[in-house]
């Protein structure tokens, strides 16, 4: 049976229906520093569904959590091993879903 494309959004599309108020100056998820990133942190530039995990210039794992959807993957994958400290963001700040 053949799939169609029908009406169906991709996943760019859909996360481009959310909405962010950013905390400038206090991210809430941190990445510990390091000199060559685990293999959990190279995990997170895969598995990050807003993409906010990237190498730097230097082969480090950075994020920019702007855009987090507070899924909670990198929480699982990264947190207990101390890669990275995950917290929600402040009250107020943070993702709004919208349902376009
Ligand atoms: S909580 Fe989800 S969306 Fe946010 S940085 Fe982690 S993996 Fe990405």
């Amino acid at each position: 049976m053949a799939i169609s494309g029908g009406t169906a959004a991709r996943v760019e599309e859909k996360l481009f229906q959310n909405r962010y108020l950013v905390d400038a100056g206090r991210p809430h998820i941190k990445v510990t520093p390091h000199a060559v990133p685990s293999d959990a942190l190279v995990a997170l530039t895969k598995v990050c569904p807003a993409g906010c995990y990237a190498f730097n210039d230097s082969g480090q794992v950075e994020i920019i959590p702007d855009g987090c959807m507070e899924c909670g993957t990198c929480r699982v994958i990264a947190e207990l091993s101390g890669d990275i400290e995950w917290n929600y963001p402040r009250g107020g700040y943070g993702v709004l879903f919208k349902f376009g």
